[in-house]
C-alpha cells in the first residue's frame, strides 16, 4: 500500500468524473451528500478510488434499462468514516447476496462482468482494517465503506 492523508469526498469526485460519461448516457441522476467534517484519512488513494469505482460501476449496471438514482453520502460516526453508494436497482437476491464477494462471482454475461469487483474490493478494504457492508432490497442496494479514520 501506497499510503497518505487523503480526502475521501475527492476520491468520490474523481470517479464521478471517470463515469460522467456513462451516467449522462444511461440518464442516471447523482444525489450528492458528502460531509465537509470529513477529516483526511491515511490510505492508498489509487486503491480506494478503485473500490469506489467498483462499486459505482455495479450501480450502474444495476440501473440499466431504468432512469435510475445514484445517492453517494459521506459521513463520520463513532470515530469512523462512511461512505455510502445507494442505486436504485433492482436489489441482489437472496441466494446470490453469500456469494457477491466471492472471487470470480458474477451474474453479467460472458464478457461483461470478470466477477472480481467485489471480491479485489474487499481485499482491499480490509488491508485498510475496513469493512465493506451492504443493504439490499427490491428497490436498490447501497454497499457501505467503513474505514478508520486514527
Ligand atoms: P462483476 O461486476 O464483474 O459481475 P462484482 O464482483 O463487481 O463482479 O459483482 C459480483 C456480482 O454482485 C454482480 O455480478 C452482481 O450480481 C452483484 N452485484 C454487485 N453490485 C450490485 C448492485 N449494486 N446491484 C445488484 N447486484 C449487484
Ligand atoms: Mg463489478
Amino acid at each position: 500500500l501506497i499510503i497518505s492523508a487523503v480526502s475521501v469526498n475527492n476520491l468520490v469526485e474523481n470517479v464521478l468524473k471517470l463515469t460522467d460519461y456513462l451516467i449522462s448516457k444511461k440518464g442516471i441522476k447523482v444525489i450528492k451528500k458528502l460531509s465537509n467534517e470529513i477529516p483526511e484519512i491515511m490510505i492508498d488513494s489509487n486503491k480506494i478510488e478503485q473500490v469506489f469505482l467498483n462499486i459505482v460501476l455495479n450501480a450502474i449496471q444495476a440501473m440499466d434499462g431504468k432512469e435510475g438514482v445514484l445517492t453517494i453520502e459521506s459521513f463520520l460516526k463513532n470515530g469512523k468514516c462512511y461512505i455510502a453508494f445507494t442505486d436504485t436497482g433492482n436489489g441482489i437476491p437472496d441466494d446470490i447476496l453469500p456469494k457477491i464477494f466471492d472471487p470470480f462471482f458474477t451474474t453479467k454475461p460472458v464478457g461483461q462482468g470478470t466477477g472480481l469487483g467485489l471480491s479485489v474490493s474487499k481485499s482491499i478494504i480490509e488491508q485498510h482494517s475496513g469493512r465493506i457492508l451492504v443493504k439490499t432490497s427490491s428497490s436498490g442496494t447501497t454497499f457501505t465503506v467503513e474505514l478508520p479514520v486514527k
